[in-house]
């Protein structure tokens, strides 16, 4: 390759660059994935810069070429494979202007910068001098007029990736979600020995600046006590710590002690609060056997989880269409997220309030730097606040206002139910209500009320629900029976044990059952309490959300699985694996693994399957397969729901393409089956589990004082809580225009219209199968 190529003519087709910079994180690989793919899928060429902005000044063979296959397998790949690095001559005007001059001289107009807050402002400090560094160039005599004509606009997308989660104006960084998953998987192998020898365990996690990993492992992991940067402990907060462990300790008969601590951890004169400050504390006062974890680097480490996958490769994909967009007056954007929504945030607003947050710290204004984090933060912290401190008197409602709050689980287990119960009676009990778990569903409530009153329902204290936090499936139960079975007995069960309002955690079964209720409040007075249904199950079909509880675990089950299985194939011949997702009539989970796992194609039941299309699924295979030439022979995955066709079971589809492949590939069917609705929870379910859980309770503590008719009255008094686009939403079920009448496809126990369907294109145009490319 010619290092210093001279276009005397303009690429026709826009020269597109990536690279990552500043700290690595997982899922840094999928967004450059993506880029380079959905790049040469809109007829532009890709460059990857090695070794971020080091290879911008360096030119040479730190910016290549990238074609298809270049980019094979590397979702599952951890780290950045093109490299990244802290920049010092990018920092000065000189390290720039050599960077300028390698833009050109490649052809290359537009930039994707994936890293943190310092790569994107460096990005943008690039993208302002952009003209002025062409101009010296030319005045040096580096380049001339004519070269530097086509390039007068420089493009730059921001991307954010870094494990901190420290970028405002988006909810999530690509990486911080695989850094929690370490982080929570650390802290749940210390609970086994924390709870053996009746330890304290203090645990340093990374965040300087920002306290969102340490605040969201603490959420996930039931910590006693979390230091923040952005909210320094009142002074007197030895007092606090120690007085708030030994009530747990010694009142709720807590055998472990986690206390989380960001590394950029101060008090509120900004002194450091250091881990082995607080373990000596601990020791010296509680006479605590206290041992501090300092988790390091391996949180950056690893293979991304799902959740990073689907960003990086939905946020890169939005990269390069943003790219497209532009025109030479628009502002740079960053690729953010806001709950569910790929969205777009000018650039340097969003680095500017990330600056201020540190400001706003340094000048001691904490009130102020919270209020710049996300919304989202500041309410999962108070979450967090409403879960770890039960029973403070000033958070007690008054007596009138006190209710008694059932709790039941319907449905097929899923990650996550442990975790909303476990909040749900958090709340309670910090607030004064009484929480009720129903055992076993609709049918324990029924049948136990005949046989022996009080039995399935039973008052949760504090100390049982606590060792729920990391546990997988439903501890209370869950059953799929439905109170239809025997309307009467259910109103009698209700009115025998008082409840005021209920909470339902569950799926399409949950969401049915619900609806019962609603409709026989006309026959039945106990029902005319407030209910809401918390979405929880993997397939990911509650109508009024586009996210359940569970389903994240499932992905993550799932792309284990499919990585394990495609590596299984890489020494031996080639193969392609058929494998069956769960999810009924929805093909949620199937899209979304597909996604995460670079599959070849997804069949699902919104689609079906039919002969044609399995016909040129297996030309696209042998075509793909004659091209491979044996770089990457780790196996190709096809994902197929359970219930896509009744003709083409998985074992069929394997058998079809064995056959075709004429001895040239292999194919294998292969199904996870309950392995997907096993294992702990993610820590994204058992986050959203707490702050929707609690959301929950709020909105049915709303109803309190309010008279049985008042309540039936008000469509919002049976409700889906769910994420919608960009937010979180109550919707009512009932009403002309609530879930049950428009939304809800009854006989396919679906949504009626599914958000993530236009998925399929990205998995489609990411595998090739879309176009002629060569497969992952
Ligand atoms: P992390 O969140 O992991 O710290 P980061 O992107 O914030 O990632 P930095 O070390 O701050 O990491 O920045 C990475 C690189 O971006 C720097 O080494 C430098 O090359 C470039 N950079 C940062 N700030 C600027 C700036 N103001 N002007 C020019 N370049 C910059």
């Amino acid at each position: 390759m010619d290092p210093n190529p001279k276009p005397a003519v303009p690429p026709k087709k826009r020269r597109i660059g990536v690279l990552t910079s500043g700290g690595d994180a997982p899922g840094m690989n999928g967004a450059v994935r993506a880029v380079v793919r959905m790049a040469l899928h809109s007829d532009c060429e890709a460059y990857a810069v090695y070794e971020g902005y080091e290879g911008l000044v360096n030119g040479g063979n730190m910016i290549r070429q990238m074609h298809w296959e270049d980019v094979r397998g590397w979702l599952s790949r951890g780290g950045t494979l093109i490299g990244s690095a802290r920049c010092m001559s990018f920092r000065e005007r000189a390290g720039r202007l050599r960077a300028a001059k390698n833009m050109v001289l490649r052809g290359i107009d537009a930039l994707v910068v994936c890293g943190g807050d310092g790569s994107l402002t460096g990005a943008d400090v690039f993208r302002a001098e952009w003209s002025g560094l062409l101009q010296e160039l030319v005045s040096a005599g580096e380049l001339t007029e004519e070269q530097i004509k086509p390039y007068s606009v420089l493009n730059i997308v921001g991307l954010v990736g870094s494990i901190d989660n420290d970028m405002s104006g988006t909810d999530a960084t690509i990486g911080c979600y695989s850094s929690l998953t370490r982080i929570c998987d650390a802290v749940d192998d210390v609970f086994d020995t924390a709870y053996s020898h009746q330890r304290g365990f203090v645990i340093e996690v990374m965040g300087r600046h920002c306290g969102w990993l340490a605040l969201m492992s603490a959420i996930s992991t039931g910590a006693d006590w979390l230091f923040i940067p952005e909210i320094p402990p009142r002074d007197g907060w030895e007092d606090d710590m120690c007085a708030s462990i030994t009530k747990n300790r010694k009142e709720r008969g807590k055998r472990r002690t986690i206390v989380i601590v960001a590394e950029g951890a101060q008090d509120r004169q900004l002194n450091k609060i250091s881990s082995s400050t607080i373990k000596d504390i601990l020791t010296q006062r509680l006479g605590l056997d206290t041992r501090t974890t300092v988790l390091g680097h391996t949180q950056r480490g690893g293979a991304a989880c799902a959740y990073d996958r689907w960003l990086s490769t939905l946020q890169g994909v939005e990269a390069v269409r943003a790219v497209l967009d532009m025109t030479p007056t628009s502002p740079s954007p960053v690729i953010t997220i806001r709950e569910n929504k790929i969205m777009r945030t000018p650039l340097m607003e969003a680095v500017q309030a990330t600056k201020d947050v540190t400001a706003k710290i340094h000048a001691k204004d904490f009130q102020a730097a919270m209020t710049l984090r996300d919304p989202e933060f500041k309410e999962t912290y108070r979450a967090y606040l409403n879960t770890a401190t039960p029973d403070h008197p000033k958070m007690m409602v008054s007596q009138e206002k006190k209710m008694r709050i059932a709790i039941i689980h319907v449905g097929a287990p899923a990650g996550g139910m442990n975790q909303a119960t476990r909040a749900a009676v958090a709340y309670c009990l910090t607030r004064g209500h009484t929480a009720l778990a129903i055992h076993n569903g609709f049918p324990g409530l029924i049948r136990h009320h005949a046989d022996k009153p009080i039995s399935s329902v039973r008052e949760v204290q504090w100390l049982e629900s606590d060792s729920w936090v990391n546990e997988g499936g439903s501890d209370i139960g869950t059953n799929r029976g439905l109170p239809s079975e025997d309307m009467e007995g259910a109103a009698k069960a209700f009115e025998l044990h008082k409840f005021d309002a209920l909470f339902v955690v569950g799926g399409f079964e949950a969401f049915t059952a619900v609806s019962q209720l609603r409709k026989a409040r006309a026959q039945y007075d106990a029902f005319k309490i407030p209910i809401v249904v918390l979405p929880a199950t993997i397939s990911n079909n509650v109508p009024g959300t586009e996210y359940s509880l569970g389903s994240d675990t499932c992905l993550n089950t799932l792309i284990e699985f499919c990585d394990a299985i495609r590596q299984s194939a890489s020494s031996s011949r080639r193969r392609v694996f058929v494998i069956e997702t769960q999810g009924g009539q929805s093909g949620y989970i199937a899209t979304t693994a597909g996604l995460a796992v670079g599959a070849v194609a997804v069949y699902i039941p919104e689609e079906g399957i039919d002969i044609k299309m399995l016909s040129r699924d297996i030309d696209f295979l042998r075509d793909n397969f004659v091209r491979d030439k044996g770089a990457n022979r780790a196996g190709k995955i096809i994902l197929r729901n359970e219930c896509a066709s009744k003709t083409y079971s998985t074992q069929v589809i394997a058998d079809m393409i064995k056959e075709e492949a004429h001895g040239r590939f292999e194919s294998r069917a292969a199904v996870p089956g309950h392995f997907q609705q096993g294992g702990k929870p993610s820590p994204m379910d058992r986050v959203r589990a707490l702050r929707m859980s609690i959301k929950c309770m709020q909105h049915l503590e709303s109803y309190a004082g309010k008279s049985r008719e008042q309540i039936a009255a008000d469509d919002m008094s049976a409700t889906v809580i769910g994420v919608k686009g960009s937010q979180v939403l109550f919707s009512p079920m009932g009403g002309e225009t609530g879930l049950e009448a428009t939304e809800t496809d009854w006989e396919r126990r679906r949504p009626k219209s599914e958000f993530w369907l236009e998925l399929q294109d990205v998995v489609n145009v990411l595998s090739g199968r879309t176009g002629n490319r060569a497969v992952d």
